[in-house]
């Protein structure tokens, strides 16, 4: 094992995978991966893994316009395994009052160069003849997205960063970014001490910590989310499109032998303080809530077998979006952090951009610079132009989160 490196990554979840194999394959010799548990234990061993285009500020669509490539052509861009990508096309529901918004926001994509269009409701059941579509007056379709594998794809990112001559450290934990004089000088680990001028911490909601003790200010909140899975009865066996529902502020997927079911995610908020302790398996009343949510959709599984579910945990930042930056006072240091539930899709260009910024000296396939940590404190958060608000019907709390 070496005791230095030219480049220490913190976090073996699908961020820390792809930026340790943009590094590798841009030609730097001596990459470390630190992963304190082993490959996808965080937020990416639990993603919905929902690969679409449509969000409503422009930076984040174009990580994830950046990254759709990766999963189209996955064997010519990284050259080993699998992301598991299935194309289904992506519908994305909006309550009505949120038509105009939905149109603005549709144009914005296809300038930028995203396959979308504005749908009514007797396409949607053409595309999805057995879920319920007379609840919305427009939808957003995208026939290039789809769904992936994220396990598989954390695995065949570092697979293939190994094979580039990456090394890998599973259950060997980060304790400590050393810095002197302003510039990063290696990290303490569980395992012995790195030396290294670059450090990247993408460390999810467990490498918080670490972050904060680095001097990151960002308000930065665990959360704790949940989906479930059902089995789809035989005469709704078709494949169905993945969805994005404004309307039932939930999302789902199909999942399982044959995508014969199908796994949703309701808007949700529990926000928790240490993600070691957060149980892992679901909750009996997010079940029925998922359940009744779902067949609001697809009727006819409102009575279909749930099949499993499970949980996993977030970070969310005030305005929504990510934060991926370099610190501003410690050379060499970089973070991806404030996943927000959304950031499996875009990882493929978002370790790309970091591994440009650390090789080259700033990012160019997209720019980084909406998701700068200083945006907070100049009160200039990242919000799209038309923002659909979107809110948990029956919390009275802070807004649930909808992740996908
Ligand atoms: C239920 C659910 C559904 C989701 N659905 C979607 C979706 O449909 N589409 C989408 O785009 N996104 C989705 N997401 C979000 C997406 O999964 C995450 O944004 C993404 O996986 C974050 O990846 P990451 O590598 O940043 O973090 P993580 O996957 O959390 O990985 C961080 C890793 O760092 C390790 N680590 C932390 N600290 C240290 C340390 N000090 N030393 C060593 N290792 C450390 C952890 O053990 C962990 O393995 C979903 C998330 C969940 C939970």
């Amino acid at each position: 094992m070496t005791s230095s490196a030219d480049a220490v990554v913190v976090g073996g979840g699908v961020v820390g995978a792809s930026l340790a194999f943009h590094l590798a394959s841009r030609g730097m010799k001596r990459v470390v991966l630190c992963e304190r548990r082993f490959l996808a234990a965080g937020a990416s061993g639990k993603s919905g893994a929902l690969v679409r285009m449509h969000y409503t500020n422009e930076p984040e669509a174009r990580l994830a316009l950046a990254s759709l490539p990766y999963f189209h052509h996955w064997g010519d861009v990284v050259g080993h395994g699998s992301s598991g990508f299935l194309r289904t096309g992506m519908i994305r529901f909006v309550s009505p009052d949120n038509e105009a918004n939905l149109r603005s926001n549709v144009e914005m994509l296809r300038r930028i160069g995203v396959a979308t269009s504005v749908i009514g409701s007797s396409d949607v059941r053409a595309l999805a003849p057995y879920w319920r579509a007379d609840d919305a007056t427009v939808a957003a379709y995208e026939p290039e997205s789809g769904c992936a594998d994220p396990v598989a794809t954390t695995h065949a990112f570092v697979a293939r960063a190994r094979q580039l001559g990456a090394e890998v450290r599973l259950q060997t934990e980060v304790t400590e970014v050393r810095v002197a004089k302003g510039r990063v000088e290696g990290v303490t680990t569980t395992g012995g001490a790195i030396a290294s001028p670059v450090v990247a911490v993408a460390g999810g909601a467990w490498g918080l910590p670490l972050l904060r003790s680095a001097g990151v200010q960002v308000a930065l909140q665990p959360v704790r989310i949940q989906v479930s899975v059902f089995r789809r009865p035989p005469e709704l066996a078709a494949l169905h499109p993945v969805c994005i529902d404004g309307i039932n502020e939930m999302w789902l997927r199909p999942e399982g032998p044959e995508w014969g079911s199908t796994l949703v995610g309701v808007s949700q908020r529990q926000e928790i303080s240490d993600p070691d302790q957060a149980p892992e398996g679901v909750d009996a009343g997010y079940v029925r809530r998922a359940r009744e949510r779902l067949a609001r959709r697809i009727p006819g599984i409102a009575d279909a077998p749930m099949r499993g579910g499970w949980a996993g945990v977030i970070t969310i930042t005030t305005d929504g979006k990510p934060v991926l930056d370099r610190h501003p006072e410690v050379d060499g240091l970089w973070f991806a952090t404030g996943d927000n539930g959304t950031s499996f899709k875009t990882a493929p260009a978002v370790g790309r951009a970091l591994a440009e910024w650390i090789t080259a000296g700033r990012p160019e396939i997209v720019d980084l610079r909406p998701f700068r940590a200083g945006r907070f404190a100049e009160g200039a958060p990242l919000v799209g132009a038309h923002e659909y608000g979107e809110r948990e019907a029956e919390d009275t709390q802070p807004r649930g989160v909808s992740v996908g």
